[in-house]
C-alpha cells in the first residue's frame, strides 16, 4: 500500500545536504471526531489531486512502528516533506555569500526615505543604503516598518514554541497530533515537537506553562515518550507574521514604484517560502508572475 519511494532520502544539489525527506505526513486522532473532521478536509484535499489515506491505527503502527503511537487512526498525506531548518539556513547563507550576495547582520532598518513615488535611501544603525529595488520582508516587524511608508498592512505577531528532544524517539514520520494541535517532526538528530498560536505583542519571552503543555500533549499520544527537563528548559519561541484573512502580502505597492512587499504567511512561511521567492523574482523583473497575485493583494486593508 505505501510505496516505497516515499521513503528514501532525497538529494536536492550538490552544493545542499539540509535532510529534505519525502514520508508524508500523519495526521494523528484520539478521538473518532477528530478523525471524521480530517478525513473530510482529506477527501477535498483528494479532489484537488492529493494522495490521502485514512489509515485505521493498524495501519499506522505498521508505518511507524517504534514510536508508541497512541491514536485511533491517522490521515496520511503522502506528498508532505520535512528537512532540518537550521541546516538548510547555514549551508543556504555559505550559498549566497559564495555567489556574490551580501548578508548584512545586525543592521536595523530605521528610517526610509521616499522620493519621486521611488525609495531612494534606506538607513540602518551603520548604513546609508541605495538600491533599484527592495524587498520589505520583516515577517511580525512588517506593519512597523510599512508605516514608514504610510501603508497600512494589519500583521500580527503568533508566538509559537519549541522543544528539541535529541534521545530517541523512534518517530520516523512527521505528525500533527490534532487534538493536542502539536506539530512533530524528525529532524537530524533530534526530534522537534511545535505548538501554540499565542498573539500578542512583538517580544521573545517564553512562557514555561505553554511549553510544559506541549511536552504534556506529545507525552500522550506516544507511549514511553518522557520529555526531559533540560530540553524543555531549552525551549525557544519564534514569532509566525499573521495577516487577518491568513493570506500573505506579496506584490509590488501602487505609489512607491521600487519596493515589493513578501509576508504575512504565518504558519506556513517555511513551506511557502520558495513560492513567494520565486513570484518576486518574476514582479522584479518585469515576468509575468506563475500566480495570480490578487488574493494576496498588499494594500488590501488600506
Ligand atoms: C514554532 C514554529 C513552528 C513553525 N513550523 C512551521 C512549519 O512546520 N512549516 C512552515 O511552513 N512554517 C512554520 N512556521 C512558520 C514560519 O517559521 C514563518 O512563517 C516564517 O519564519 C516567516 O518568515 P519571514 O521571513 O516572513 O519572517 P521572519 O523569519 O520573522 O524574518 C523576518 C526578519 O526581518 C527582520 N527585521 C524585522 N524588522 C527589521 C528592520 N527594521 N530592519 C532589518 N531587519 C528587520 C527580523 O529580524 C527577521 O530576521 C513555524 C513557526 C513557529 C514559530
Amino acid at each position: 500500500m505505501f510505496s516505497k519511494e516515499l521513503y528514501e532520502d532525497i538529494k536536492v544539489s550538490n552544493d545542499f545536504n539540509f535532510f529534505y525527506q519525502r514520508k508524508g505526513l500523519l495526521m494523528c486522532y484520539q478521538t473518532e471526531k477528530a478523525g471524521a473532521e480530517e478525513w473530510n478536509t482529506g477527501q477535498r484535499a483528494i479532489k484537488e489531486g492529493l494522495k490521502v489515506e485514512n489509515l485505521t491505527k493498524e495501519q499506522v503502527l505498521t508505518i511507524e512502528p517504534n514510536a508508541g503511537l497512541n491514536v485511533n487512526g491517522a490521515v496520511y498525506y503522502h506528498s508532505d516533506a520535512h528537512m532540518t531548518p537550521n541546516e538548510f539556513m547555514s549551508q543556504m547563507k555559505v550559498y549566497l555569500q559564495n555567489n556574490g550576495v551580501s548578508i548584512l547582520n545586525n543592521e536595523e532598518v530605521l528610517e526610509i526615505t521616499v522620493s519621486n513615488h521611488k525609495i531612494s535611501e534606506v538607513k540602518t544603525n551603520n548604513l546609508q543604503i541605495k538600491s533599484d529595488e527592495f524587498v520589505i520582508a520583516s515577517g511580525a516587524w512588517s506593519q512597523k516598518l510599512m508605516k514608514k511608508l504610510n501603508t497600512k498592512i494589519p500583521v500580527q505577531a503568533g508566538k509559537g514554541y519549541r522543544i528539541n528532544v535529541a534521545q530517541e524517539t523512534g518517530i520516523k514520520i512527521p505528525s500533527i497530533l490534532i487534538e493536542a494541535k502539536v506539530a512533530v517532526t524528525p529532524m537530524n538528530g533530534f526530534t522537534r515537537f511545535a505548538g501554540t498560536m499565542e498573539v500578542d505583542k512583538i517580544n521573545n519571552k517564553v512562557n514555561p506553562i505553554r511549553v510544559n503543555a506541549i511536552a504534556k500533549a506529545a507525552e500522550k499520544y506516544y507511549n514511553g515518550l518522557k520529555i526531559l527537563q533540560p530540553d524543555i528548559d531549552n525551549a525557544a519561541c519564534g514569532l509566525r507574521p499573521c495577516s487577518p484573512d491568513g493570506l500573505p502580502y506579496i506584490g509590488r505597492l501602487s505609489k512607491i514604484h521600487n519596493v515589493t512587499v513578501a509576508t504575512g504567511h504565518a504558519m506556513m512561511g517555511w513551506s511557502l517560502g520558495p513560492a513567494t521567492g520565486k513570484l518576486v523574482s518574476e514582479i522584479i523583473s518585469d515576468k509575468r508572475t506563475s500566480l495570480n497575485l490578487h488574493p494576496f493583494f498588499v494594500e488590501r486593508f488600506s
